[in-house]
């Protein structure tokens, strides 16, 4: 197994790009921490409910934490397979916990996005609560309005989609988690694509640059 590093601000579309290349491709693991996190949350674990807080006012939740749950992940990786590893490391600290875990990264990609663009993004944002697919009112919209099309849930706003804390998020992403553009470039692994041409581009670009 190897792994794929995706990094972007929140709303880059990371997520978009991961879980359509994974749902294309049986050897693509979409592995997100978000997605881990709000599991957690939903399922009212210790480290959801130590979670919770930090989430909703768009902080880091603290490195263990997630730290843990993403060992877990990479011990139980099976085969032949490539992580999509969508939201972890978000800062360097949590990029040496990966290095120690000697998973071999084959590429860092940075999707690239101006953030003007980004709170446009995550005022359309919808995402359904049950199968964790993500859809935007214009730019991905689902066939019937309000609806997951994968699952029939009905789709809802995530708690920290809202302008204000989208605005502390974008803060954290250019404090904590864009250092990592450098740490990554250093090592030679990182590539970088342009992430504002829409899912389907975004998705190929991606594919070819990994
Ligand atoms: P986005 O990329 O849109 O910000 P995510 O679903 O990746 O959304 O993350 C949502 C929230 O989960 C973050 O704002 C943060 O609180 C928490 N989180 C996710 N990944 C990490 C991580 N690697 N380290 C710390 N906190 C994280
Ligand atoms: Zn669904």
């Amino acid at each position: 197994m190897d792994i794929v590093v995706l990094l972007g601000a929140p709303g880059s579309g990371k997520g978009t790009i991961a879980a359509k290349l994974a749902a294309a491709d049986p050897k693509l693991k979409h592995v997100s921490s978000g997605d881990l996190l709000r599991g957690a949350v939903a399922a009212g674990t210790e480290a959801g409910l130590q979670a919770k807080g930090y989430m909703e006012s768009g902080n880091l939740v603290p490195n263990e934490l997630i730290a843990t749950m993403i060992k877990d992940v990479i011990a139980s990786a099976e085969g032949d397979v490539t992580m999509l590893l969508d939201g972890f490391p978000r800062n360097v600290a949590q990029a040496e916990v990966l290095e120690k875990t000697g998973a071999p990264i084959r590429s860092v990609v940075l999707v690239d996005v101006p953030d003007e663009v980004i709170a446009d993004r995550i005022a359309g944002r919808r995402t359904c609560p049950k199968c964790k697919a993500g859809y935007h009112v214009k730019a991905l919209p689902p066939k019937v309005e309000g609806i997951c099309d994968a699952c029939g849930a009905e789709l809802v706003i995530r708690k920290d989609d809202n302008p204000e804390t989208v605005k502390d998020r974008l803060v954290v992403y250019h404090r904590e988690t864009e250092p990592l553009v450098e740490f990554y470039e250093a090592k030679g692994l990182l590539k970088r694509i342009d992430g504002n041409q829409g899912p389907e581009k975004n998705a190929a670009a991606f594919k070819a640059a990994m």
